[in-house]
């Protein structure tokens, strides 16, 4: 049996740490916004080359923060990708402004920025790029029709954490970025997180009160808040597991590699990797329009694939646009064809080798 994601492989590795790490905070008995989540949040900012970190409960509280932070109001239009996990819109719709959704571009996923510029009206007040699988959307064009049009740039770098667009980090790009710490994520707590990352001292400000009930000082509270702060025993968790993120990416970008020396020549689109993003392959998404048939075969192999995601957001029955498909057709077409291979830094060659020979039979006899 080969898992797409086993968590236990990192997890056995790092016992002993781990361990340490929740007995220090248990026996500090200081579980909220204490010197493990301050000391999370300037690793955090300064490995994703912008000033401020400001943890959070979870990636999706991240953009809520965030999106209001940066000034999007109820009735704003914020575009946003066609095709991502669902918080990407269900976040806009959290402050009542409204998604408006952008197709993808079809070789990487991401946000097509010809589309985006053409989406833009008098009430957009934000763009939301996704780095969907760990590879950054086009930053450098983004960001251009963002600073022509006035508007605000949120990235969600979920998949993202230590990916790099050209010369800058995912999370350095935009006004300001999220991240979710949520267990499958390629630096991934053991429970829900998130962290907001800012180089804008304004917006680091207004983020450190949204998350905690609206107050500048203790009982003094200026404007509504939330209640959504990371915890000490997550934060001294990943901290434990930060240490190896950048080892972990260069194992997933080895994996990668591995893959298309074996898949070569095999009918599949492999992902594309377009320059200057460098990718961290939080997912292995390889596409085929025989992929339902393909995701059978593996299951019947022992093989674990996960799809990213099966239905666009908006043909999302919580959506219902009518015409979804037509309107976004290649968000229509990936959620038909995209299949994520097992990836994740503790995949062994011989699994790898294994996982490719199966695709190479399954689609020798489906073709
Ligand atoms: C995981 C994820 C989120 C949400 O993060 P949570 O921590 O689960 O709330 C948002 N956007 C993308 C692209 C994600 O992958």
């Amino acid at each position: 049996m080969i898992p797409q994601i086993d968590l236990t492989r990192q997890h056995e590795a790092l016992k002993a740490e781990l361990a340490a790490a929740a007995a220090r905070v248990l026996a500090s008995c200081r579980f909220i916004l204490g010197p493990e989540v301050a000391a999370l949040e300037s690793e955090l900012a300064r490995l994703c080359g912008v000033s401020h970190g400001i943890g959070v409960a979870s990636g999706t509280d991240a953009l809520v923060i965030a999106l209001k932070a940066v000034g999007v109001r109820p009735g704003d239009e914020v575009i946003t990708s066609a095709f991502s996990f669902v918080a990407s819109a269900t976040s806009v719709l959290m402050v009542d402004a409204r998604p408006v959704f952008v197709d993808i571009d079809p070789g990487t996923y991401n946000l097509d920025p010809a589309l985006v510029d053409k989406a833009v009206t008098p009430r957009t007040r934000a763009i939301m790029p996704v780095h969907l699988y760990g590879q950054p959307a086009a930053m450098d064009a983004i960001t251009a029709i963002a600073r022509a049009r006035g508007l605000a740039v949120i990235e969600d770098a979920a998949q993202a954490v230590g990916a790099s667009y050209g010369d800058k980090p995912a999370g350095a790009w935009g006004d300001v970025a999220c991240l979710s710490f949520y267990p499958t994520k390629n630096l991934g707590g053991c429970g829900d997180g998130g962290m907001i990352l800012t180089a804008r001292e304004d917006v680091a400000g207004q983020v450190r009160r949204l998350r905690n009930h609206g107050s500048s000082r203790r009982y003094e509270h200026v404007e509504l808040g939330y209640s959504s702060r990371l915890d000490e025993l997550q934060a001294a968790l990943l901290r434990v597991k930060l240490r190896r993120l950048e080892d972990w990416n260069q194992s997933r970008r080895r994996i990668a590699a591995r893959y298309r020396e074996l898949l070569a020549g095999v009918p599949l689109t492999l992902p594309e990797e377009r320059l200057p993003a460098r990718h961290v392959y939080h997912q292995f998404t390889v596409r085929t329009p025989k992929r339902d048939a393909l995701a059978m075969a593996l299951t019947d192999a022992g093989i674990g694939t996960t799809i990213h995601y099966p239905i666009a957001i908006p043909a999302q029955p919580m959506f219902a646009l009518p015409d979804a498909d037509r309107a976004f057709p290649h968000a229509a077409r990936a959620s038909a064809e995209v299949l994520s291979l097992p990836c994740f830094p503790e995949l062994t060659d011989a699994e790898i080798e294994a996982t490719s020979r199966a695709i190479r039979d399954a689609l020798g006899r489906l073709h």
